[in-house]
């Protein structure tokens, strides 16, 4: 443990070229993807998750007014710090995340997309979500090498029918051009829902061990870990300790909204 660094590496303006590309331009299959997203548009047309507009999931008036997360921010675990420091909780233990951040708070509009996206099956609204993803990433020139979603249980992926932070993964991923694993980090356990976990013990004592990672690959790898929302960093953290293990030099959380 005594090797997680304590800094941001969010505010650690470096060298972008360091996220490398691994995927390749697929014209065709854009072409044919697109035509399928026309006609998908016409029979189920995208209603804004704010105010109803037809046209998009999140509307130009509703995307003007998103709740951004700024201001001064712990530069560990990302919640909102006067000073710009470490909070308490952070500076009285080492993390094997090095840096969590979140594009939004947890409410309005954004609440309304998680929503959709987690539990209303509108797996369409993932783009969108991720360019705010994307934007932020660009905009602070966040360095990985490469991108890992946060994994569902498989009994729950297969319920769900998909993982919302892999979509979330791969949406960004093809935005930055940078490569993406989605198996090799693996849920074992910790199934109870961490939405219905409350306090910080129990959602530590839900996910502690529930996450492995055997890749040889992560050796000396710098991570991005995705999901959709944070709400202790728990997840993340145990996420990141089976990483660390298997070898990751680095790992960064990126959520779209966090709970402050
Ligand atoms: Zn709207
Ligand atoms: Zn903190």
């Amino acid at each position: 443990m005594a090797r997680y660094i304590s800094t941001s590496p969010f505010s650690a303006v470096s060298c972008a070229s360091a996220v490398t590309s691994t995927l390749r331009d697929h014209g065709f299959l854009r072409r044919v993807s697109s035509l399928h997203d026309g006609v998908l548009d016409c029979l189920f047309p995208r209603i804004c998750v704010g105010c109803g507009k037809i046209g998009d999931y999140i509307c130009a008036r509703c995307a003007a007014n998103l709740p951004v997360l700024d201001g001064p921010l712990c530069p560990r675990c990302g919640q909102p710090q006067a000073s710009g420091i470490l909070c308490p909780p952070c500076a009285a233990k080492l993390s094997p995340v090095s840096s969590i951040r979140s594009v939004f708070r947890f409410e309005g509009v954004v609440r309304n997309a998680v929503y959709e996206l987690k539990y209303h099956n509108v797996r369409a609204i993932a783009p969108t979500l991720a360019t705010y993803l994307t934007e932020y990433a660009r905009q602070r020139e966040v360095v990985a090498d490469v991108i890992v979603p946060v994994p569902l249980h498989p009994q729950r992926q297969r319920r769900r029918g998909y993982n919302q932070s892999e979509l979330l993964a791969r949406a960004l991923a093809q935005s930055l051009d940078a490569p993406v694993s989605i198996n090799s980090l693996k849920r074992t356990g910790g199934q109870a829902s961490q939405a219905r976990t409350r306090s910080m013990t129990e959602r530590l004592r839900n996910v502690a061990d529930a996450f492995t990672c055997t890749d040889a690959s992560f050796s000396d790898k710098r991570i991005l870990l995705i999901d959709d929302v944070c709400t202790t960093g728990a997840t993340l953290e145990a996420c990141a300790v089976a990483l660390r293990s298997a070898g990751a030099s680095d790992v960064l959380g990126l959520t779209v909204a966090r709970e402050v």
